[in-house]
């Protein structure tokens, strides 16, 4: 079962509602500005939802019209008073210059005002008034601010926080400074949650959205104060008394008719005192799955079903990933893009600290929920606790088995490199990078790892910072250079005889090579006696030289061509080449990737014959796989390996059974380099990638593409598509 808490975005549909759509569609279809029968029966609906809508809002004696959403309320409420303001100048009377709006109104009020005063010519000045702390605005700042407003807009509670505002204090401000500004209230998601009663408010216009109140898209309502200025958005055949021309969606008005009447009747939504028990209950299994939780917004400011957070350590994606991965659809705080999350403007607009801003998460709910729905709630939240513990991400005490290998870490485009070696519970951190430190040393401490060298390729990372969160489990790191080398390595002869320091992992050694502008690349490999042959070498940690696709421009050049030549004298051809940076998530590459383009590390590549790749590998076909294919994929490749590239804790909370016979194994985009270093060096049977959506499995066939894989798929559309995607993987077992 899905566990839907984002009922801030968009809610489901109320069975009354979608009764009353289908029967309107059904019967009622006619249209209801003709003078027959049907007609008639069609307007009564139409009447009989404003009237109980009008009365619901108290109306009184304004106008309440119907409209596609609030984004069209909020256009016809700022066209309407930019209106009245630029004919007022016209005929020379006073207004005010400022376009006032709350700092964290919805995008929908500050672009619409933005459109229309640079539309219209008013010219005005948009200005947005802060909030505090608490995200309530500053009633002080109003006060100065209110007799230069032209037009004031404050919504009553917001989306991404819940916070409500105090709208009766605003008003005491307007009337006390006399401000003859024009008020907008974006009621949006006031509707069913707060009490309402416009025409007791000097509110001249206060749009509303169905689809935040079980009623579907397309439909919402627009009241405008009796007297308030008015210019219609939309002209024609003088439907909505002229106010809003345009035939009526008799279907939406009629599914808004059946929630507004559940509404009225008092048993159909829970009350506050219900909502806020049942906040409490989600809030504290979220204490539990996710130690160091802080609520962004306090409880006492905001709206009962909404539940804004950060988690020190997680971005809002990770913790998003998680949430789906246990069927709980939850949403960032903020705008979020694949990459890098933007900020939420809302938060930072409270000044809360810059992380919490960036990693905010939004849990919504609607007034619809039950006690069943949310104890349902809290078992999926307590599962992502599970599951974070069990992958070490949270402390919990446990020593799970398992870790080995290379893990990429990427902060912004910058990598830490971490290298584990399982049997001797030892590893190493190259490019240390201080926002890493807590996650890091949680983890390594979870699994009980010594850390041999923490290491740098150049000067530039913030190895000292880092070191604080590992102290506990560093070997000897009190004698280290500026790099972090330890003073008592042993050493290793290289594939050119010339010989190097190195720390031992296991059967694995590091081995250090030092250049000349005091930068240091890393080989690792399985050493043979004393000695790291060019063909054991699995992996370069090269810093700046081994971005793929080029060289840092910013390096000197002969420098950098000496330290990339010794690179390529004591590696080979598949040799796992990991950067200092991946800005573009190409993960990692190899000499003979990088041997057959143009850049200068192709030339210097080309000075070592035997890096380059003999005959280019063929791709046999397109690199997508449709989900309806994967039947005969594995008919034609009985060897191929299903790879979910998920987070481990998002495998955890949502482990893929296995498809007609095949296991799918775990490999997270951060482990996809480590892997590579074995499906390079094996027998390369076909891989076949999937995800939640198609985007991170997509990321991982490119690169094995590019590395010259022979046969990689990417399984369309992802987990998320359900029965039209590939979880037929799921409902096939
Ligand atoms: N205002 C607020 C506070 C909202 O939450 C939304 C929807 O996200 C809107 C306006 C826009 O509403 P609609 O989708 O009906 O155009």
């Amino acid at each position: 079962m899905e566990i839907y808490l984002d009922a801030n975005a968009t809610s489901p549909v109320l069975p009354a509602a979608a009764a009353a759509a289908e029967q309107a569609m059904r019967e009622l279809y006619a249209n209801p500005s003709s003078s027959h029968a049907a007609g008639l029966k069609a307007k009564a609906l139409l009447c009989g939802v404003r009237e109980l809508a009008a009365r619901l809002l108290g109306v009184g004696e304004g106008s309440l019209m119907f409209t596609s959403g609030a984004t069209e309320g909020i256009q016809t409420a700022v066209l309407s008073a930019l209106c009245a303001i630029r004919a007022r100048r016209a005929r020379g009377e006073a207004t005010g210059t400022l376009l006032l709006y709350g700092a964290t109104e919805h995008k929908a009020v500050s672009e619409s005002l933005a459109h229309w005063n640079a539309l219209l010519g008013t010219g005005l000045e948009l200005r947005a008034l802060p909030v505090d702390r608490n995200g309530l605005h500053r009633l002080d700042i109003l006060r100065e601010l209110a007799p230069q407003a032209a037009m004031l807009c404050t919504m009553a509670a917001n989306n991404e926080t819940g916070v409500i505002s105090d709208i009766a204090a605003i008003e005491a401000v307007l009337t006390q400074t006399g401000s003859g500004a024009l008020w907008m209230v974006d009621s949006v998601q006031a509707l069913g949650k707060l009490h309402i009663d416009l025409a007791a408010t000097r509110i001249d216009y206060a749009p509303f959205s169905g689809h935040k109140l079980y009623a579907p898209k397309g439909v919402g309502m627009l009241y405008v104060r009796a007297g308030s200025p008015y210019t219609a958005l939309m002209a024609g055949g003088g439907q909505e008394g002229g106010l809003r021309a345009g035939t009526e969606n008799m279907a939406g008005i009629a599914a808004l008719g059946a929630v507004l009447g559940a509404l009225a009747d008092g048993r159909t939504f829970r009350t506050r005192a219900e909502l806020e028990g049942f906040r409490e209950r989600i809030a504290q299994a979220l204490r539990m799955a996710l130690p160091g939780i802080v609520f962004n917004p306090p409880f006492a400011h905001a709206l009962p079903t909404t539940l804004n957070f950060s988690v020190p350590g997680f971005s809002s994606k990770e913790l998003l990933d998680l949430f789906d991965a246990s069927g709980v659809r939850v949403s960032a705080g903020s705008a979020c893009s694949a990459a890098k999350a933007a900020p939420s403007y809302v938060l930072e607009a409270m000044d809360l600290p810059q992380w919490r801003c960036q990693a905010a998460v939004r849990m919504s709910f609607g007034p619809l929920a039950d006690s069943a729905f949310i104890d349902a709630a809290c078992a999926r939240i307590a599962r992502c606790g599970e599951a974070l513990r069990s992958t070490c991400l949270v402390p919990s005490g446990c020593a799970p088995a398992g870790a080995e290998g290379v893990i990429q870490f990427n902060v912004d485009g910058a990598c830490t490199w971490v290298v584990l070696d399982a049997a001797s519970k030892s590893c190493v951190i190259i490019d240390p990078q201080a926002a890493l430190g807590e996650r890091i040393g949680a983890y390594l401490r979870c699994q009980s790892f010594r850390v041999q060298a923490l290491v740098a390729t150049s000067a530039s990372h913030e190895r000292a910072a880092f070191e604080a969160f590992v102290a506990g489990e560093l070997a000897g790191g009190a004698s280290a250079d500026p790099l972090g080398w330890p003073a008592d390595s042993e050493r290793v002869v290289l594939g050119d005889g010339s010989s190097a320091a190195c720390v031992a992992l296991g059967q694995q050694v590091l081995a250090r090579l030092t250049h000349a502008d005091g930068s240091a690349s890393y080989l690792l490999g399985a050493r043979s006696g004393a000695a790291l042959p060019a063909d054991a070498v699995r992996f370069a940690f090269t810093g700046a030289a081994a971005l793929p696709g080029g060289l840092d421009a910013a390096l000197p050049l002969p420098q950098l061509r000496a330290a990339v030549q010794r690179v390529a004298s004591l590696i080979e051809r598949d040799t796992v080449l990991c950067g200092a940076r991946d800005d573009d998530g190409s993960f990692c590459t190899t000499a003979g990737t990088e041997g057959q383009g143009n850049s200068l590390l192709a030339e210097l590549l080309a000075l070592q014959p035997r890096l380059a790749r003999a005959v280019p590998l063929p791709f046999d076909g397109s690199l997508l796989l449709e989900a309806s294919g994967l039947d005969a994929f594995f008919a034609a490749h009985p060897n191929a390996l299903l790879i979910d590239v998920r987070e481990p804790f998002e495998f955890a909370a949502d482990q893929i059974p296995a498809w007609r016979g095949h296991v799918p194994h775990n490999v997270p985009l951060s482990r996809l380099a480590g892997q590579l270093g074995h499906w390079l060096h094996g027998e390369r049977v076909p891989l076949v990638f999937f995800c939640r959506t198609g985007n991170r499995s997509g990321k991982a066939a490119a690169c094995l593409h590019r590395l010259g894989y022979p046969n990689v798929r990417n399984v369309v559309g992802g987990l998320a598509l359900g029965d039209h995607g590939p979880a037929a993987l799921a409902l096939a077992a």
